[in-house]
């Protein structure tokens, strides 16, 4: 299996990205955002539970995620692999994933962070608020919370893996293509 975590603040691409790695590599894609909205619109206790904590730009509690994560991993047994994106958020995701992968008998090859500065970032969200719809893209204070979550939170996460010997910086900022392609470089050093 190739299992890849791509990395990264709110807005800086990682499901623009995960769309083209699947295409190329052939794996599951696993976005907690989308899984959250999913169970939201499908009215789900869980959807829900998650909307209240979403719409305030906060993170959900970790056991709903890893939960719902494992349950998706479970229904996927035949995967090639995973690009997890949006997941894990915080340390004790991140262990839990470290111990799910271990029941897969497989681990992550590589952590790959897109790295892009504020200012884009919040430039990138709002444009993606007219046009998704999203309502947590909408407001401001929402996004300054989820910049919140991210410093606090996640980015702890870029120091984790950089122990584990697993992390990869890279400019986030330019062409989709010109990114991509530094992307596939990274991937291809860890591949078997
Ligand atoms: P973005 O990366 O732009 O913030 P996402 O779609 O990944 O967008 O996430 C939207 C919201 O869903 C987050 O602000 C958070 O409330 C919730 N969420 C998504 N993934 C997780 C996670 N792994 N842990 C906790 N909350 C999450």
């Amino acid at each position: 299996m190739l299992n890849l975590i791509i990395f990264g603040p709110p807005g800086a691409g990682k499901g623009t990205q995960s769309e083209k790695i699947i295409a190329q590599y052939q794996l599951e894609h696993i976005s907690t955002g989308d899984l959250l909205r999913a169970e939201r619109n499908a009215g789900t206790t869980l959807g829900i539970r998650a909307n209240e904590y979403i719409i305030k730009g906060e993170l959900v509690p970790d056991e709903v995620v890893i939960g719902m994560v494992r349950n998706f991993m479970l229904s996927k047994s035949s995967a090639q692999g995973f690009i997890f994106d949006g997941f894990p958020r915080t340390i004790p995701q991140a262990e839990a994933l470290d111990l799910m992968l271990l029941e897969f008998n497989t681990s992550i090859a590589t952590v790959l962070g897109l790295q892009v500065g504020e200012d884009e970032l919040v430039k990138r969200l709002m444009l993606r608020g007219y046009t998704s719809g999203r309502i947590d893209d909408q407001d401001e204070n929402t996004i300054r919370n989820r910049f919140r979550e991210y410093q606090n939170k996640t980015l702890p996460l870029q120091v984790f893996y950089t122990g584990q010997g697993k992390y990869q910086g890279v400019e986030g900022i330019g062409e989709i293509e010109e990114i991509f392609t530094n992307l596939t470089a990274c991937i291809d050093k860890v591949k078997l």
